[in-house]
């Protein structure tokens, strides 16, 4: 499905929509699909990385199999910005606890080299501003500093990496090029899979126990969410280096991310080479993704697939409109910014839901199948908080919340 980006074991290839500065530093065993497993999780984003790797710790006798059509955080979660945020992106909702204490906690029980950094999170607006607020930027207006927030920042790579090898080391099979095309809700489920494996494309019928849904902003028909969830593509860019000075200058010598709190819409972090990542706009994803991972059955081969991501690029259309209008937000921002270089430009999916609720309910056409989705671009710390959440409903150890 999509191409692969940047991994140890395979050289990065161009991607239509753009490399993040993020490297994932692992590639499952690849091996060949088993014929039944008790859980299959679709989706090796954040997610379901997460929930894979609770399931093996919390119930090590029980099989599990995580299919990702194409490779590991190729969706949100590879292409992140990466600020590590409470709540959800609709509030603390009932039962929701406290994300950012369960996500560090979550980070430690599997031993993940995350980078995690909690030093808080500035908000930005053009009015009402905090006294001495450290930036002023010209951005429509004034923008400042206005209040700190929880939060922080986390190398995605690594926290995608680390998710992917605790599922792995405690028994989770990984299979990366394995799309699931169909679902047959009998009993028990089968999952219609192409599998390329060994250069050919296998396909391949698995029977399961239950399942978890976690593919995000595709795929929304097979998680019945073609009518209640919106995807769009964000996007993003990150600056070279900056010095000591030119970071003084611009009021991030803190190396709190920030994001602001009016319209329009600016997020952004440092990198530990004290680069800077500015984000920004929104398209409709492009009608051609829409429809084939709303229907993949539908879609065509594995290969039509494929084309059809590779033809739509970034670098063109409205998505390229939105790429240089950022460019020039970000180098009117301050002087200090005037002619930086832009090192990596690049696009994510979002799926956005009614009241910003994230979706976390049973199928409507299952109860052995649970549908973990829509952060709303608040889904960093949340979907592996929530991930967690999902494996042990799984095991019926804890209810699912009804937002
Ligand atoms: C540019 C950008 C910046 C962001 N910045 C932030 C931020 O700073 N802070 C924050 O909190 N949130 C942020 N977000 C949101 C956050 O990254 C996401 O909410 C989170 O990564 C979602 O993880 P996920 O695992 O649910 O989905 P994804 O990472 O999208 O994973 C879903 C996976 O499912 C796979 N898949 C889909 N269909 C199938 C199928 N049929 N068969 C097999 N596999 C399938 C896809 O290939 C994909 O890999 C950002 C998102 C973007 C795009």
């Amino acid at each position: 499905m999509l191409l692969l980006h940047q991994t140890n074991a395979m050289p990065r290839k161009s991607h239509p929509w753009g490399a993040p500065p993020w490297t994932v530093d692992f590639r499952p065993v690849p091996r060949a699909l088993p014929d039944h497993v008790d859980f299959a999780i679709v989706g090796g984003g954040f997610t379901g990385l997460s929930a894979a790797a609770w399931l093996c710790r919390l119930a090590p006798g029980q099989s599990v199999l995580l299919l990702e059509s194409a490779a590991l955080g190729e969706g949100a979660s590879g292409r992140t910005g990466g600020l590590a945020l409470a709540e959800t992106a609709a509030g603390p909702l009932p039962g929701l606890g406290d994300v950012l204490a369960g996500y560090k906690k979550i980070l430690r029980a599997l031993r993940i080299d995350s980078r995690l950094a909690l030093p808080g999170v500035f908000e930005l607006g053009r009015s009402a501003p905090a006294k001495n607020s450290p930036i002023s930027w010209s951005d429509s207006g004034e923008l400042q500093v206005v209040r700190i927030v929880p939060g922080g920042v986390i190398d995605p790579g690594k926290v995608l990496a680390g998710l992917a090898r605790a599922a792995e080391k405690t028994g989770a099979q990984i299979a990366e090029r394995a799309h699931v095309h169909a679902i047959d809700f009998s009993n028990p489920l089968c999952l219609q899979i192409r599998h390329k494996f060994r250069g050919r494309i296998h396909r391949k019928e698995i029977r399961a126990g239950q399942i978890l849904l976690a593919t995000n902003a595709f795929s929304l028909e097979l998680a019945g969410l073609r009518v209640a969830a919106a995807p769009k593509l964000t996007f993003a860019l990150a600056t070279e280096p900056l010095s000591a000075a030119q970071l003084k200058a611009i009021g991030l010598s803190s190396r709190r991310p920030f994001y602001s709190i009016d319209l329009p819409y600016l997020w952004g972090r440092l990198l530990d080479s004290n680069g800077v990542v500015f984000g920004a706009g929104l398209v409709p994803l492009p009608a051609s993704l829409n429809a084939l991972f709303r229907n993949p059955a539908s879609g065509g081969s594995h290969k039509n697939a494929s084309l059809n991501l590779r033809r739509f690029d970034v670098r063109k259309g409205e998505a390229a409109v939105r790429l240089r209008w950022l460019e020039a937000r970000v180098r009117n921002l301050h002087l200090a910014l005037h002619s930086v270089r832009i090192s990596h430009r690049w696009a994510g999916p979002i799926l956005f839901t009614e009241g910003m609720r994230p979706i976390f309910h049973r199928h409507p056409r299952s109860k052995n199948v649970i549908v973990l989705a829509g952060y709303n671009g608040h889904g960093v710390a949340l979907s592996v908080y929530l991930g967690q959440w999902a494996a042990q409903a799984l095991l019926a150890r804890r209810p699912l919340p009804r937002w």
